[in-house]
């Protein structure tokens, strides 16, 4: 059976556009402009995900979110502006899945449509997970206790390395941009350099992957940064 997808979205050519792309991906979708309907169609039970639009007329994104969340968990991802930081950060606090940010490539919003469904199934095949550890290889980061371990052996991580580190492995498999990096580990606020991100990559390489030679944090060009096993 097809995964069946809602979009929420009132500008006409994005939702058209993402509509296309998850077809061709084989996912049957349907879309709605008004935040009204949304809001019902999200809390009919038929979808396995939701895009949501958070400028909506009728009712706003972060409220359908609000309201959706005291009937029902499916997966939620946000589509933000760019500028609306205060959205983002109460669509998370809201309990929305994911995040990403217009405009965006659709390799990436695919990546995460995958991701959640990924998590979703992974939760619940085994609802006691055994601890919350992210790995890649030999690596392995517990974030409950700050530590971080390549076969057996500690990495010492300044607090800013460990959130790129585990904002990488998070994603694992998934190409991060400089500037998704950017508001995840430094914040929306940032107003710093930006190549901050390259200069705390290198960091966690000298760490990691050239003190145990191996190529974990991968570079690809004009893109970003990927954790990925050899
Ligand atoms: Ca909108």
């Amino acid at each position: 059976m097809a995964t069946k997808i809602l979009v929420v979205e009132d500008e006409e050519k994005i939702a058209r556009f993402i509509e296309l792309e998850l077809e061709y991906e084989g996912y049957q979708v349907e879309k709605v402009a008004d935040g009204r309907q949304g809001l019902d169609m999200a809390l009919s039970g038929g979808f396995d995900l939701v895009l949501l639009d958070i400028m909506l007329p009728g009712l706003n994104g972060v409220e359908i979110l609000r309201r959706i969340r005291k009937g029902s968990d499916v997966p939620v991802i946000m589509l933000t502006a760019r500028d609306a930081v205060m959205d983002k950060v109460s669509g998370l606090d809201m309990g929305a899945d994911d995040y990403i940010t217009k405009p965006f490539a659709i390799e990436e919003l695919l990546a995460r449509i995958r991701l959640c469904l990924r998590k979703r199934a992974a939760g619940a095949a085994e609802p006691e997970e055994t601890g919350n550890a992210l790995t890649c290889g030999a690596l392995v980061l517990h974030p409950e206790r700050h530590e971080v371990a390549y076969d057996g052996t500690p990495v010492e991580l300044t607090s800013r390395e460990f959130a790129l580190l585990q904002t990488l492995l998070e994603n694992k498999n998934i190409v991060l941009g400089r500037d998704t990096l950017l508001e995840r580990v430094w914040g929306y606020d940032y107003m710093g350099e930006t190549n901050v991100v390259d200069v705390y990559i290198r960091y966690l390489r000298s760490k990691i992957d050239d003190k145990f030679d191996v190529k974990l944090i991968k570079t690809v060009r004009g893109v970003g940064y990927v954790v990925r096993e050899e």
